[in-house]
Order: structure tokens, then C-alpha cells, then sequence
């Protein structure tokens, strides 16, 4: 099994989205093994996306992530990290495939409602990032 960590993003918790999203997930055979709503810090949402640091929408998607609270969860099964990217689709929902969750319910490149890690590696660091 592999893991994966899923963030439903603040635009997707205003909306009270969770039931479509965690019923998406669990029909592409993913098991949720833990799962938590918290409020980001300005510190810890930075810190999350650091690797964003230098780009030019780092404080506006630091500004969205902490505009209120979000999901975060621990996810498992089988090539979890590429599985979960391909369900939630591209970053931009306008390019996100049709029957993607982005594609679904996002708003906006950033109010795109849900994080998936980028690689195993990632994702054990973003795992313990939140969840130790
Ligand atoms: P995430 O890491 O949130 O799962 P992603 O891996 O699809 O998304 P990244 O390149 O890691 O995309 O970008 C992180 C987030 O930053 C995106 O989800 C999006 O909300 C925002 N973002 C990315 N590119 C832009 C951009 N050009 N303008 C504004 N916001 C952007
Ligand atoms: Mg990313």
C-alpha cells in the first residue's frame, strides 16, 4: 500500500463539500486511515508551501490556505500519489478532465478545493508534517 496525503482546501470545507469528495475517494478504492479539521497558521501554510516560495502567487495562496479551515487526510492504496492526482485532475479546473473532482466542484486555479502530494516522497513529508 502507498500513501497520500488529500487536503480539502477552504473553498471546498465553505461549501460543505465533504461528503461528495470523501464518496469520490472511497469509490477509487482509497481507504481513509486518519482525518482532521484544522485552521492553518500563516506559519505553518508557508511553511506547507515553501516550495512555492519564490513564485509570484506564493502570499495569495498562503492568504487563500488560511481563509478558513481545512481537511486534511491521510490516504491509502495501491500508486496512491499518481491515482489520487488523476481524481482530482489538473491544477487549473478549466483544464481538468471531465469527471475529475476539479473539474467538478473547483472554482478557480486557486480555489481548486482539494491537494494531492506529488510524489511518495512528498508525501511522507507532508504526512508527518501533519499528522507526525
Ligand atoms: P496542490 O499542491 O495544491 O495539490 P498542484 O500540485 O496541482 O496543487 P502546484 O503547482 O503544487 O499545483 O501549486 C500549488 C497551488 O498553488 C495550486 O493548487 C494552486 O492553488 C496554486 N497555484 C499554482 N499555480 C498558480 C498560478 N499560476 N497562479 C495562482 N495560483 C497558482
Ligand atoms: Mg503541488
Amino acid at each position: 500500500m502507498n500513501k497520500t496525503l488529500m487536503i480539502m482546501k477552504p473553498d471546498a470545507v465553505k461549501r460543505q463539500d465533504f461528503a461528495y469528495i470523501l464518496s469520490r475517494v472511497k469509490s477509487a478504492g482509497f481507504t481513509v486511515r486518519q482525518m482532521r479539521m484544522l485552521q492553518l497558521s500563516d506559519e505553518k501554510a508557508k511553511a506547507f508551501y515553501e516550495v512555492h516560495s519564490e513564485r509570484p502567487f506564493y502570499n495569495d495562496l498562503v492568504k487563500f490556505m488560511t481563509s478558513g479551515p481545512v481537511v486534511v487526510v491521510w490516504l491509502e492504496r495501491e500508486n496512491a500519489v499518481d491515482a489520487f492526482r488523476e481524481l482530482i485532475g489538473a491544477t487549473n479546473p478549466a483544464d481538468a478532465a471531465v469527471g475529475t473532482i476539479r473539474n467538478d466542484i473547483a472554482e478557480s486555479l486557486e480555489a481548486n478545493s482539494t491537494h494531492g502530494s506529488d510524489s511518495d516522497e512528498n508525501a511522507e513529508k507532508e504526512l508527518n508534517f501533519f499528522f507526525g
